[in-house]
């Protein structure tokens, strides 16, 4: 008898942990499982703001999907562009623009989210994100690149513009960006004799009234006093009106000449979701406490793409936050509840309670409030670095984090800008493949074509 089919969407937190899950507790004759995701590795996101600071390398984040001993997973080098839950087919272009229709009995859905963003003039064009390694890597070359060119420059109204920079979203991603890059920039100025440091500007900027709301008053009155007493200027109640070339408009009325302009506020489910045509909140997938798609047994759906009732919180309609913390635990609970399926026993709701927020802010500056315990300065770095340590999945990887943060903390940085992605178009489209996905009827033609053609 043919062994049942899942496919897994997605090698992020979520997926991950289901797939790992899913090898351990099944036998390799009772399920057949496949992968899609478009990298070989899994992304530890919390860490990219280090990546962008030169504090780690690239690869120290970057968890290999296959170093396991229990990896036995069929990996599909790609993305899925399209999921048609009636005829149960994914659609892949893989990573040679393939299209692949792969059939499947059980599916789960986590392709996280992509930047949110609005409808700004010039947005589209000028705003990059913090969400892929390459995002990363590419900030990092650009903000040196500012330095570089800046030093070299005769004119003083360019030399001001190149060391502006401006981060908009003020949430624990775009405060621990604005936190790391603006060390970046202090500590290499030092190496840039004719550059007057006085000239390097960084803002934070947030349409909301106060930073990482969810850090609660007092802690997020502190961050934002910290990162004010190291030159960083934040404006809150403020967004962006438009960007240009060389300058950023603030709704302020503000004009800040500036080449840089980093876009954090806030995520969006995977435009996947929307090829399904099934029921979304907020744009993210509804799904059951079990995380099953309503009304589609076999279709399950979580992380940062669903809208995962959040049980613990007791609260009507509470759906748990977009966070690492979530997905993780979630991944281990959807692969429970893939296996009570297959197996026809019951399946379990996810209820997990919230442990609370680490915010590393370079150096010894941190603000965390582990189980609701309020920390800051060393202890809170302690508990933060220790936190995204542990969670790290594999012993390589763990070693390789630990050595890059002793080896910055001796040695420092060199402030090397490769020029790997310079010539590369850096659109957050062109980072986060946002229009690579199928319309529901591109979907429905696709698939009838296909069925057709297997048919004949
Ligand atoms: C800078 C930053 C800092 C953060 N810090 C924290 C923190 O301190 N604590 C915390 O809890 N959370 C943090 N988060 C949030 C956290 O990283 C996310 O909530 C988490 O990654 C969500 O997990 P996920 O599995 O849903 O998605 P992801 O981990 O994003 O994984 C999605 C995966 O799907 C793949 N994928 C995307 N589209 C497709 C497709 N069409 N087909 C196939 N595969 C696809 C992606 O390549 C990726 O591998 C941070 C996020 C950022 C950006």
């Amino acid at each position: 008898m043919a062994r049942p089919k899942i496919l897994v969407v997605g090698a992020g937190f979520a997926g991950v942990e289901c797939m790992r899950r899913l090898e351990r507790r099944l036998g390799p004759a009772e399920a057949e499982l496949t992968l899609v995701t478009p990298f070989s590795y899994q992304l530890y996101l919390p860490l990219l703001p280090h990546v962008a600071a030169g504090v780690l390398t690239p690869q120290s984040v970057a968890v290999s999907l296959r170093r396991s001993q229990r990896y036995r997973t069929r990996i599909i080098p790609g993305g899925a562009i399209g999921v048609d839950l009636k005829s149960k087919v994914c659609v892949i272009r893989d990573i040679t623009d393939k299209i692949i229709n792969e059939r499947f009995d059980h599916i789960v859905l986590t392709p996280g989210s992509i930047t949110r963003t609005f409808d700004i003039p010039g947005l589209a064009e000028h705003a990059r994100g913090m969400k892929t390694l390459a995002e990363a890597a590419y900030i990092r070359d650009h903000v040196i690149s500012q330095l570089d060119l800046a030093d070299a420059s005769q004119d003083e109204a360019e030399r001001r513009s190149r060391l502006q920079f401006i981060v908009v979203g003020g949430g624990y991603a775009g405060t621990e960006t604005a936190a790391y890059l603006q060390t970046l920039t202090c500590n290499a100025v030092k190496r840039y004799p004719r550059l007057d440091p006085s000239l390097i500007k960084w803002h934070l900027i947030d349409i909301a009234p106060k930073l990482m709301p969810e850090l609660g008053e007092r802690l997020g009155r502190n961050a934002q006093e910290l990162l004010e007493r190291r030159g960083i200027e934040i404006s809150l109640g403020v967004s962006v009106a438009r960007a240009d070339d060389e300058e950023v408009t603030l709704t302020d009325g503000r004009v800040l000449p500036t080449r840089t302009l980093i876009w954090t506020a806030g995520v969006a489910a995977s435009p996947l979701i929307g090829t399904l045509g099934a029921e979304t909140a907020k744009g993210r997938l509804v799904v059951t406490p079990e995380m099953n798609v309503p009304g589609h047994e076999g279709v399950f759906a979580l992380g940062d793409a669903a809208a995962v009732p959040d049980l613990a919180k007791g609260e009507d309609g509470a759906i748990c936050p977009p966070t690492a913390q979530h997905a993780m635990r979630q991944g281990k609970a959807v692969a429970d509840n893939v296996i009570a399926q297959l197996r026809g026993q019951p399946m379990q709701p996810y209820v997990h309670k919230d442990l609370g927020l680490v915010v590393d802010l370079g150096g010894s500056d941190a603000v965390s409030r582990p189980l609701g315990v309020e920390l800051r300065g060393l202890p809170a770095q302690v508990v933060a670095r220790g936190y995204h340590w542990s969670a790290l999945r594999t012993g390589v990887a763990k070693t390789r984090v630990l050595t890059n943060w002793a080896l910055n903390a001796v040695a420092g940085d060199d402030f090397v800008r490769t020029g790997f992605l310079s010539r590369r178009p850096a659109t957050l489209r062109d980072f986060e493949y946002t229009n690579a996905y199928l319309t529901p009827e591109e979907l429905a033609e696709h698939v009838a074509k296909a069925t057709a053609a297997q048919v004949g």
